[in-house]
């Protein structure tokens, strides 16, 4: 399967989709979910053409990773949900419920998730 040029996010990081970015680093952008699950439901995606986690630990290299990574924990700062908790989930794949084939975390917060 290759990555697919058109799908959402990639029109996004391509500036043909307009959204409201909470947050931008070299690594990665953040954006608030259009359907939110939770008062706070925000998304974070990494810059490079990644479709799914598996293909991220694969071929990102390793300042990618970490990139990403902390640019998630930064926006989680920066919502302000750390110190009451937060929930992060990366659908992967058919299976996984995964419907943008670009990689992307969660972070759903602001009341008591549901177990
Ligand atoms: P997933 O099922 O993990 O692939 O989640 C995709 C998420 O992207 C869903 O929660 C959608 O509401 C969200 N979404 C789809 N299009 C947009 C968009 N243009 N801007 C923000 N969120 C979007």
């Amino acid at each position: 399967m290759a990555y697919d040029d058109n799908n959402v996010f990639a029109l996004i990081l391509a500036g043909k989709i307009p959204t409201n970015k909470l947050y931008e680093d070299e690594y990665a952008i953040a954006f608030k979910d259009l359907h939110p699950k939770a008062p706070v439901h925000v998304l974070v995606i990494p810059k490079g053409k990644y479709m799914n986690f598996s293909d991220f630990t694969s071929n990102a290299k390793p300042e990618e990773v970490a990139g990403f990574f902390k640019a998630v924990g930064k926006v989680a700062e920066q919502l302000g949900v750390v110190e009451d908790g937060y929930r992060l989930i990366m659908n992967t794949g058919n299976n996984g419920g995964q419907e943008v084939p670009h990689l992307h975390v969660h972070i759903v917060a602001g009341k008591k998730l549901p177990v």
